[in-house]
C-alpha cells in the first residue's frame, strides 16, 4: 500500500472535487465531514428546473450528512408508482401499482426540485466552511505522485482528483477514460405544474409509443412532468403557450390530475445511454453524470451518481485515516469494483426497459406485457422489484446510505 506523500510534495488539499453539480456537492460534503481535506472546484450552478426523486438510501444519505432538514419542506413523498400502458398496440400491459407499503417502507423516496435540492447542498458546504474556487476546471493533469488542476485564476495539486464535472467531463478526458454510447431518437421536454385534483403522492408513469410520460408529486397539488418523445415532436411542444401547453398535458394525462397549469421554466433534454469505460484511473475517480448518463426512467441517474459520492468519500476517508495516499493505485481500484456492479445493471435495466418501450416488434412488446402482467400478480416478484428499484439488493450499499457516517 503507498505510503501518503510527504515531503516534496506540496499539495493544496489532499482531494479536489471538480464540479458543483449535486453528486459533486454531496461528495465534496461527505469528505469534508469525514475530516479530510477537501477542495471544490466548481463554478456557480446553471438555473435547473428539473426535479429529482431520491430513493431511500440517498434520502438516508442527505440525512446523515445534515442536508435532509433543509430539503424536506420542499419535497413530496413518494408512496406509489403506477404504470399504465398508454400505447395503442396490440399487445398492452396491464396497469400495475406498485405501494411503498407493500415492502414496509412509508415512501419509495421524495421527489424534490433541483433548485432547493442545490440549494440546501450549498448551505452544507458553506456551513462546513468547504474552501472552494468558483470557477471552471480549464485543465488537468496527472503524474504518479498528484493530479495537476489549472483554472482561471491559477493552478492546485491534489492527490485525488474526484471527477464530478457532468457528462461532458474535463476530468474523464484527462484520466483517457473512453466512454460507450448510445443515443435515443427521444428528447424530454420537463416542466412543472398545478393541477386541480391531489396526487395521493402517487407518481404516474403513462408508457407511450415514444417513452414515457411522467407526472411526479410535489409538495402541494403540483407536480413535475417528464415527457418523452421524440425530439422534434417534443420541441414542438415546448413551443407552445403556456394555455395551449396547459391544455395538451392535461389531455396527455387523460385528466387524471384535473385541469392543469404550467409554471415557467421548461427543459429539453436530448436522451442517451453513456457509460465511462472505467470508473476510475490514475488518482482521477470519476462520479454522477461524468461516469454514467441514462435516460430518466425509474429515477435511477442521480441516485447512482449519489451512491457513487458516498462509495468514493468513503474509500479515500478510509486510506486518509490508515494514513495512506487516498489517489494510490489500490485505492483507485477498490472504488471501481465497488461500483462496477450497480453502474452496470442499472444502466443495462434501463437500456433494456427504453428499447423494450420503442420497439415495435411484437414479441418484444409482448414480452414486456407479460413481464408487467407477471408483475402485478405475483406478489413477491413484484417486492422484490420494488426493492431493487430503490436501492441494489445484490451489494452493500455505501455507508452513508445505511445511516452511518465517514
Ligand atoms: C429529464 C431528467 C429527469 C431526471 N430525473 C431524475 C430523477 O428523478 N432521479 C434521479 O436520480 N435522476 C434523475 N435524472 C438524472 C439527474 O438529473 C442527473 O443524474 C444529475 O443531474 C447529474 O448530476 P451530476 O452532479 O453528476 O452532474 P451535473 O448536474 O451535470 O453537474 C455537473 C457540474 O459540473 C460543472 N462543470 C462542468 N465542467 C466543469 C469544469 N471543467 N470545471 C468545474 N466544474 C465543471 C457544471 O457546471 C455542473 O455544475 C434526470 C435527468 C433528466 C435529464
Amino acid at each position: 500500500m503507498a505510503e501518503l506523500s510527504t515531503a516534496a510534495d506540496q499539495y493544496e488539499a489532499e482531494v479536489a472535487v471538480v464540479g458543483g453539480g449535486p453528486a459533486g456537492l454531496v461528495c465534496a460534503i461527505a469528505l469534508k465531514a469525514a475530516g479530510v481535506d477537501t477542495l471544490l472546484i466548481a463554478p456557480p450552478a446553471e438555473p435547473d428546473h428539473r426535479t429529482t426523486a431520491l430513493l431511500a438510501g440517498s434520502v438516508t444519505a442527505l440525512q446523515t450528512l445534515g442536508v435532509w432538514e433543509s430539503c424536506r419542506p420542499h419535497a413530496a413523498p413518494l408512496c406509489a408508482i403506477r404504470i399504465i400502458d398508454d400505447t395503442a398496440r396490440l399487445v398492452r400491459a396491464p396497469e400495475v401499482l406498485f405501494s411503498a407499503a407493500q415492502i414496509g417502507l412509508e415512501a419509495f423516496g421524495f421527489n424534490i426540485e433541483n433548485r432547493h435540492l442545490l440549494a440546501a447542498l450549498e448551505t452544507r458546504v458553506a456551513a462546513l466552511a468547504i474552501p472552494r474556487i468558483s470557477a471552471a476546471a480549464l485543465a488537468v493533469t496527472v503524474d504518479d505522485r498528484a493530479v495537476t488542476i489549472v483554472h482561471a485564476g491559477g493552478a492546485v495539486r491534489t492527490q485525488l482528483a474526484i471527477g464530478a464535472d457532468g457528462a461532458r467531463s474535463l476530468c474523464r478526458a484527462a484520466a483517457g477514460i473512453g466512454t460507450t454510447r448510445r443515443s435515443y431518437p427521444q428528447a424530454a421536454l420537463t416542466l412543472n405544474l398545478a393541477h386541480a385534483r391531489p396526487h395521493n403522492d402517487t407518481s404516474t408513469e403513462f408508457h407511450t409509443e415514444h417513452g414515457p410520460f411522467t407526472l411526479v408529486p410535489l409538495p402541494g397539488r403540483r407536480s413535475s412532468l417528464v415527457c418523452v418523445l421524440r425530439p422534434e415532436a417534443a420541441q414542438a411542444l415546448a413551443a407552445q403557450s403556456d394555455a395551449a401547453l396547459s391544455q395538451e398535458v392535461e389531455r396527455r394525462a387523460h385528466s387524471l390530475l384535473g385541469a392543469m397549469q404550467v409554471e415557467p421554466g421548461r427543459g429539453f433534454f436530448p436522451l442517451a445511454v453513456e457509460t465511462a469505460e472505467a470508473m476510475a484511473r490514475g488518482r482521477i475517480a470519476l462520479i454522477g453524470e461524468a461516469a454514467h448518463v441514462v435516460p430518466p426512467i425509474g429515477a435511477q441517474g442521480l441516485n447512482l451518481g449519489l451512491r457513487d459520492a458516498a462509495a468514493i468519500a468513503e474509500i479515500a476517508a478510509e486510506a486518509r485515516r490508515d494514513n495512506r495516499d487516498p489517489g494510490a493505485p489500490d485505492v483507485m481500484a477498490r472504488y471501481a469494483a465497488e461500483r462496477r456492479v450497480d453502474v452496470r445493471s442499472r444502466t443495462v435495466a434501463i437500456d433494456l426497459l427504453n428499447r423494450s418501450l420503442l420497439t415495435d416488434f411484437i414479441p418484444a412488446q409482448g414480452f414486456r406485457g407479460l413481464s408487467l402482467y407477471l408483475v402485478d400478480r405475483i406478489g413477491p416478484l413484484r417486492r422484490a422489484l420494488m426493492r431493487e428499484g430503490v436501492a441494489p439488493t445484490a451489494m452493500q450499499q455505501p455507508r452513508l446510505m445505511r445511516g452511518e457516517r465517514l
